[in-house]
């Protein structure tokens, strides 16, 4: 696997690949990877010639209190894991490189970003847009693997790849959960072990919901139920708990199309989300 830093190489590898007729795909990571970034890797090992990775902790994705400073980086294992996977390369941009002095574009997807995470996080999804939108010019690549787990990012990008006629298929990886039910992310290695346990809460109050949901109960006090039972396990707050149209992310009231249940929640200094379908029998 080759490491690649700078602008010069990649388009040199990527014009190789593409000349020789491959298809190429990009799996974007933040790094500090577990098992449901090596998913999305063995997906876009079964859809493309080649997987590109890129790792890049992206500043403008973070607001001004959260956890920037603090996100884990651990590119030496990473880049071990990537290689024993069978990536091609790994894309490893630093900030200068990725947004040099003068840099002055961003990348804004209307509505989508507004509400749920977007209401808490001001601003997180036009970074979130905007670096999506650079790595995939970067790479060029035929496809790009991204999980369900960060549900509103992966509606967002599928938005902008279409309303910017970007050649480039989007695709939706499943959330890898840890054996008790705790979808896995980076975040986690924030928790003590109190707070892991009662993390669980947030899967299982939202699984309970979309089972009541799925089975006729009103849509409001389900969600009302879900809140309580996150608050009562010791997360200090919920941001949202919220049935949504699941490519529009409109909320919905009654359960009359597919549609998604998305809940985020803090516990300590840590913020977690999750999501599961809602399936409508219409
Ligand atoms: P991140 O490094 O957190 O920015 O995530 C990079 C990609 O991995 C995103 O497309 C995430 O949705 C995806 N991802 C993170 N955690 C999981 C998980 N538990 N299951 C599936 N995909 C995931």
């Amino acid at each position: 696997m080759q490491t690649i830093r700078h602008f010069d190489p990649l388009k040199k590898m990527v014009n190789t690949l593409h000349g020789e007729g491959k298809r190429l795909a990009l799996v974007p990571t933040m790094g500090a990877l577990h098992a449901g970034h090596m998913a999305l890797v063995t997906q876009a090992k079964a859809l493309a010639d080649h997987v590109i990775v890129s790792i890049f902790v992206n500043p403008i994705q973070f607001g001004p209190n959260e956890d920037l400073g603090r996100y884990p980086r651990q590119e030496v294992q990473d880049a071990a894991l990537l290689n024993e996977a069978g990536v091609a390369a790994l894309w490893l941009p630093d900030v200068a490189t990725m947004y040099p002095q003068g840099f002055a574009t961003s990348v804004s997807v209307a509505r989508l970003g507004d509400g749920l995470c977007g209401a808490a996080r001001p601003g997180h999804f036009d970074g979130v847009a905007t670096v999506v939108a650079k790595l995939l010019t970067q790479v060029r690549p035929n496809l790009a693997v991204f999980g369900e787990k960060d549900w509103q990012q992966l509606a967002i990008i599928r938005r902008m790849v279409q309303d910017l006629n970007l050649d480039i298929e989007i695709v939706g990886a499943p959330i890898v959960r840890d054996g008790d039910g705790l979808a896995l992310s980076s975040r986690n290695a924030y928790l003590s072990a109190e707070e892991r346990s009662a993390a669980l809460a947030l899967p299982y109050g939202l699984q309970a919901a979309a089972t009541q949901i799925e089975a006729g109960a009103s849509v409001e006090p389900a969600l009302d139920q879900a809140k309580q039972a996150i608050l009562g396990a010791g997360f200090a707050s919920v941001d949202y708990v919220a049935l949504v149209d699941a490519a529009s992310l409109e909320p919905l009231q009654t359960l009359d199309r597919q549609a998604r249940i998305l809940g985020a929640a803090r516990i300590g200094t840590t913020r977690l989300i999750d999501n599961f379908p809602v399936r409508s029998k219409k």
